[in-house]
């Protein structure tokens, strides 16, 4: 019989975590640890070579064998490179051994890392340096210590690095304004995270069959199945057998590395889940979302299936997203997204999200671009997520409160129980403020903001990093107005009337997939930024450029080199998604649909023969063959066009988004209709109705 699980001692068992430093440290070193963490001293070597020797010892003792850096270059997803702990000891015997300084500091070889132009090539190594703001786990049979990554000149090549420092960012001006509140007992304001992980799992020895699938990550064909997701029944609907099987190995391999997996239920379309853990601080939140992503795949093998974490991987039922929920608490306990009880707590809140919507308005277009990808371009504004346009959704009750201080009248709702009345002249806000909209790009839920544009492969870092640095730059303008006014009460009152009055543009409350909503956000002057292609140019703005020299979390030659990651990777996987689809039509489907005409013209010229009707197969073979010729001279078009790719990286993003993903659509929805016209034994492939219901 299978040993009952026991998740408390489960939990965390892979991490070095606080308590296991506790144990395992002298209190001198743990101490050291501690405030290197909470007041960002840094650590000694000896102390250090505790830690790591400390560290060695338990993770050996777990059966590790090897350590390594762990770190998020500027591919989106994580990098480790393993060193074993061995060292010869004489005699033929080794010892294990690992020092403090490779636990502090490691060098690998970075010239293969996309560092957009900040690493010349002739200064190939970077080096990883240790984050003791996020605990060392096990991960098969490794010590991965989570590192960041620079160049020599000292240049972020990773995702934390600036993570990190707008974390800090955001805490400085926050805590400025809680001091104009009285409040003198914060020492430190936490940008807290919790992203909800949409994927789709499907038979491993049908992806097996499908290129498009391996080489890109979604399908480049496919006729739309007899049923999709018409029937809503996926939706929360009771878990086949197969997944929870998968859901509870990943949870409980998530629970070991101390990854707080809450909540797991079915999607909206056939095959397609959703796991969301407890939200932590937002470095935890990206470190941990790295790592679900991660085991969401390795799991799915151990169960002969694949996981597809691509945005779009089947055309005609929703793609997969990633709420990226936000808020910041207080070491003190506090979220300062949540409506207070007391008139002074109100006033604080209304002053914070002020700020949140000053900002989601002065930077709606660099917040677009942190999402904007080849994979999320299919999702956005299709109906199945929220519009390219930014706007905020507050909830009725909120914004008849927003609404009341613009236009100076009394709020109140009688049939509401309504918290204390606020400062003089705030209203009150309601607690529970729990309205849903689905179709917000940027929803509140109560105490905290719920940023829905995100795709399901990237890495949660980017917007969070923004979302931080803007937050910070509206705090700190508030902070000066503040810090200097003569009567608190009443410039806090004109701060946020002024601020509300002149950033309504960016609240919508209504349905954001409406076409309605399109114009009157035109009306609104909010920018409509549709592709990742009109979208990315956003990055390299003046206006955005200064917001994050001025708070030191890029240098202008990091946000250029990041931007020009960014393009280059969409002209990448277009490219690559373009070269597989003339693969694929050339060696596959071609081929096929000729044997299968060939096979009808055969047939009927059989059944001429003994003077039998045969117009379904000429019919048949006429139809095919029609379609056969179109699709060969639109795969020669784009195989051609894809030939005359520009070599400027802007213009080649320019230049996929044009022509060659209109050249894929065509070929395209030939190969569809082919699909259709195709008796089943000669299709080259798994069509959708396997792909989408065979788990
Ligand atoms: P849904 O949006 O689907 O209703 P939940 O209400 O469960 O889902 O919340 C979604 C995510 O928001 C979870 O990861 C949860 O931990 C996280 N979350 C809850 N409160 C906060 C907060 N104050 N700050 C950041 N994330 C939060
Ligand atoms: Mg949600």
């Amino acid at each position: 019989m299978e040993a009952k699980l026991h998740l408390p001692e489960l939990f965390g068992s892979q991490v070095f975590s606080e308590e296991t430093m506790k144990e395992r440290l002298s209190s001198a070193s743990y101490g050291a640890w501690k405030r290197c963490v909470t007041e960002g001293t840094s650590l000694d070597i000896s102390t250090a070579n505790e830690i790591a020797e400390a560290m060695k010892q338990w993770a050996v003792a777990k059966g590790a064998t090897h350590f390594t850096h762990w770190f998020q270059p500027m591919t989106g997803v994580t990098a480790e490179k393993h060193d074993s702990f061995i060292t010869p000891a004489g005699g033929g015997k080794i010892i294990m051994e690992f020092s403090g300084k490779e636990l502090v500091r490691g060098e690998p070889d970075a010239s293969s890392f996309p560092s957009g132009g900040l690493r010349a090539t002739f200064e190939a190594r970077g080096y990883t340096a240790w984050d003791p703001t996020s605990f060392a786990f096990i991960k098969e049979d490794s010590l991965c210590i989570p590192t960041i990554f620079c160049s020599y000149s000292g240049h972020a090549l990773d995702k934390k690095t600036p993570l990190l420092r707008s974390m800090d960012e955001v805490s400085r001006q926050a805590i400025r304004i809680l001091r104009l509140f009285g409040d003198t007992e914060t020492k430190r304001v936490t940008a807290q995270v919790g992203p909800e992980q949409e994927y789709f799992l499907i038979d491993k020895e049908l992806y097996s069959r499908r290129k498009d699938l391996q080489m890109t990550g979604r399908t480049l064909f496919g006729a739309k199945p007899p049923r999709g997701q018409e029937l809503e029944d996926h939706y929360f609907g009771a878990i086949k057998p197969r997944v929870a099987a998968y859901m509870k190995d990943l949870d409980e391999t998530l629970w070991a590395l101390g990854v707080l997996s809450k909540t797991k239920h079915n999607e909206v379309a056939p095959s397609q889940h959703e796991m969301a853990p407890i939200y932590s601080d937002a470095n935890t939140a990206c470190d941990h979302n790295q790592l679900a992503m991660e085991m969401m795949k390795k799991v799915a093998d151990r169960h002969g299936l694949v996981c597809l974490l691509h945005e779009k991987p089947f055309a005609g039922v929703n793609g997969s997203g990633k709420h990226d929920n936000w808020s910041l608490g207080t070491d003190t306990g506090r979220n300062l997204f949540k409506p207070g009880s007391t008139p002074s707590q109100n006033a604080r809140f209304l002053l914070f999200l002020a700020a949140f919507i000053k900002g989601v308005d002065d930077y709606q277009d660099f917040l677009r671009t942190t999402v904007a990808t080849a994979g999320n371009d299919h999702r956005l504004g299709a109906q199945e997520a929220p519009p390219a346009v930014l706007s905020i959704f507050l909830g009725d009750e909120l914004n008849a409160v927003v609404e009341s201080i613009i236009h100076g009248t009394h709020y109140t709702d009688a049939e509401k129980k309504m918290l204390k009345v606020g400062v003089d002249v705030l209203p009150a806000v309601r607690q529970d403020n729990t309205d849903r909209n689905r179709t917000s790009p940027m929803a509140f839920t109560g105490n905290k903001f719920e940023f829905r544009m995100l795709g399901s492969s990237q890495s949660v870092s980017g917007p969070n990093i923004a979302l931080n640095t803007i937050m910070a730059e509206e705090l700190e303008q508030f902070a000066d107005q503040l810090e200097k006014a003569e009567d608190f009460q009443t410039a806090l009152h004109q701060l946020v009337k002024k601020t509300f009055t002149e950033h309504q543009r960016i609240i919508f409350n209504g349905n954001g997939y409406e076409d309605a909503w399109l114009q009157e956000a035109e009306r609104r002057g909010l920018s409509n930024l549709k592709s990742t292609a009109d979208a990315l140019p956003a990055y390299i703005a003046p206006k955005n450029i200064e917001l994050f020299v001025k708070h030191g979390i890029y240098t202008e030659e990091e946000v250029r080199a990041r931007y020009e990651i960014h393009v280059e990777n969409y002209a990448t996987v277009i490219s690559i998604e373009a070269k597989t689809m003339i693969d694929m039509i050339r060696h596959d489907i071609l081929p096929a649909v000729s044997n299968y005409a060939a096979d009808l013209c055969a047939r009927a010229d059989s059944k001429k023969r003994m003077d039998v009707p045969c117009a379904y197969e000429i019919n048949t073979a006429k139809c095919v063959a029609e379609i056969t010729d179109h699709l060969m001279e639109e795969c020669r078009i784009l195989a051609s066009d894809l030939e005359d790719m520009p070599a400027g990286p802007e213009e080649a993003m320019r230049y996929c988004h044009n022509t060659l993903i209109p050249d894929m659509d065509i070929a395209r929805s030939s190969v569809d209709a082919l699909e259709v016209l195709t008796a089943a034994g000669y299709w080259p492939m798994p069509v959708y109705s396997q792909l989408l219901f065979s788990v």
